[in-house]
């Protein structure tokens, strides 16, 4: 963090001479938004990084500031791909055991990006060679979320297609003794394995491991195929990996037609050279599968693709095992993939979180080799900016309390629907002495303001019911008073409304009367509240919370 602001504050000062603590705070906050609740704590750090920097010498500042230009930003945000030759091939190839979640939007957008940006183009391949880790209705969730994601698909792949395929290879690779089946149970083998040692499989001769694959492939034979690779590999899981499995479960997709998958480290370096990927984006987790595949490319003199490793995305505060989903829906813990405590893309698409908002703050993670923090905060910011826009204004009383308002004149308050959007109109509320308040320690012989309305003083506060008296109109004598703004509406034509909050739980609660315009879909801001989804409209309204 030290850094980053000594890095603003040093453009601070070329910019203008001498740097400001209040604009490098700005500008800080202006990029880093999950800082904003501790503006006041950074300031005092910043005054310190400012007055160092400014105290530096016009000389010494002059060679310190040579290699930052005022466009720096800018160009550190192009992304690029290296090695750019011919038409750029990319895929993403996700495992349809359950929709995209937002750590998937990260390969997914990126990708994407890539291909837009080179004209080339982009493969969906469904790696779905897991039996057991695959739900049948995924392949078309996964779709459709790419399509919400704005993601363009030139070709669907499905591994369970390709099956025959991976066969072929295969029996070349025993053919050219670069791969043996074993029969040794898994610990007997890891055992032996970690030690360096070849276990009594690797030497069979060609024609005898073909009569064993064959009877793989039968299903007459419980075994698995594995790579040469290099048996005192410095890392022992690269030493003789397996590549093919039997696996009788049978395939949603396929059925029992087949019982022999390959693995992962297979099935995606031969796809990835027949379907011609230039560049294989994924994340640092994978390097060392990475490694693994590499020995398929060279056993086949093929050449490689470029592999990109970006830092891994921590993504907290959010349940995103697919699993872990799964179960929750059939167990009725969760309301489906889109139940809003989830991490799915269509949980956020469902709060109202924009895919555009998604989108962009994947390309601005980018591919940086770092490890990073997933902000909610920072997607939220963007989001913000997309849908402050849009969303009309309304008043909205959760928890609410009836109050009679003595002494009061009866008016009509007209308010804009939107701040700055004269053309969406006003929305009216009638005040004739009877509201609702939220119902949030009111306390007795204390002046409140009405929002938007006057101030009133309460005299008492009964179990069903709230006592107050007109005081005046005056915003300064509220504020004289210290008097706390208190949201209300009109008792007539209140509007049943329940808000499901990120968290799950229900904030049941009244909105105004013009409220009732609204439609699904559409995303509002509850004043002083937060902005939220409008996501049915029935006698009650339900609304999603965004953010605030
Ligand atoms: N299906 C793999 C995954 O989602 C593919 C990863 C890759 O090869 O980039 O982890």
């Amino acid at each position: 963090m030290e850094e980053v602001i000594r890095e603003i504050a040093i453009k601070n000062r070329l910019r203008y001479g001498q740097a400001n603590p209040k604009k490098v705070l700005g500008i800080f906050l202006s990029e880093n938004p999950e800082y904003k609740k501790k503006a006041k704590e950074i300031l005092p750090k910043i005054e310190k990084i400012v007055e160092e920097i400014n105290n530096i010498p016009e000389d010494e500042f002059k060679e310190l500031s040579k290699n930052i230009s005022l466009e720096s930003k800018k160009k550190e945000r192009e992304l690029i791909l290296p090695n750019v030759k011919d038409k750029v091939v990319l895929r993403f190839a996700p495992n349809p055991s359950g929709p995209l979640h937002i750590g998937h939007a990260r390969a997914a957008v990126l990708n994407d990006y890539f291909a837009k940006k080179y004209n080339g183009k982009f493969i969906l391949r469904l790696e779905d060679t897991d039996p057991k880790r695959v739900l049948k209705e995924a392949y078309e969730m996964i779709k459709e979320d790419l399509d919400w994601l704005n993601v363009k698909v030139d070709e669907v792949v499905i591994q369970s297609d390709r099956l025959d395929i991976y066969y072929k290879y295969g029996e070349e690779l025993i053919k050219m003794g670069k791969a043996y089946v074993c029969e040794c149970n898994p610990e007997d083998f890891r055992e032996l394995r970690n030690k360096g040692i070849p276990c009594k499989c690797r030497d069979r001769d060609i024609e005898e491991n073909l009569e064993l694959w064959k009877k793989m492939l039968n299903g007459e034979l419980k075994a698995v195929v594995r790579l040469k690779t290099d048996i005192k590999h410095k890392n022992p899981s690269i030493r003789d990996f397996p590549i093919f499995r039997v696996e009788k479960t049978p395939h949603p997709r396929v059925g029992d037609k087949y019982v022999v998958y390959p693995l992962m480290n297979f099935s995606v370096p031969i796809d990835d050279h027949l379907l011609g990927v230039t560049h294989v984006l994924r994340g640092k987790d994978h390097i060392v599968n990475t490694e693994k595949q590499k020995y398929i490319y060279k056993y086949f003199n093929w050449n490689m693709p470029e592999f990109i490793h970006y830092g891994i995305l921590k993504i907290e505060d959010t349940v995103l095992s697919t699993s872990q989903i799964y179960e929750g829906i059939k167990k009725g813990l969760y309301s489906g993939w889109d139940d809003v405590r989830l991490g799915t893309l269509r949980a956020l698409r469902r709060r109202g979180i924009r895919a555009e908002a998604i989108y962009k703050i994947m390309i601005k993670i980018g591919i940086k080799q770092a490890d990073v923090r997933f902000s909610w905060e920072n997607l939220y910011a963007i989001n913000k900016e997309l849908i402050d826009k849009e969303a009309k204004r309304y008043f909205f009383v959760w928890n609410p309390k009836k109050m009679i308002v003595k002494d009061a004149e009866e008016r009509v308050i007209k308010l804009r629907k939107h701040p700055d959007r004269e053309d969406f109109g006003v929305r009216e509320l009638f005040f004739n002495g009877k509201i609702y308040v939220v119902n949030d320690e009111i306390e007795e012989n204390k002046m409140y303001r009405l929002m938007e309305l006057f101030n009133i003083v309460v005299e008492k506060v009964e179990d069903d019911k709230i006592i107050a008296k007109y005081h005046s109109d005056d915003f300064k004598i509220a504020r004289k008073n210290k008097a706390k703004i208190i949201h209300w509406i009109p008792i007539d034509g209140a509007i049943k409304t329940k808000v499901l909050m990120p968290s799950g739980e229900i904030k049941e609660g009244l909105a105004e009367k013009d409220f009732n315009e609204v439609k699904e879909d559409e995303i509002i801001q509850f004043e002083r509240f937060g902005f939220c989804r409008v996501d049915k409209k029935d006698n009650i309204v339900v609304c999603c919370y965004t953010h605030r």
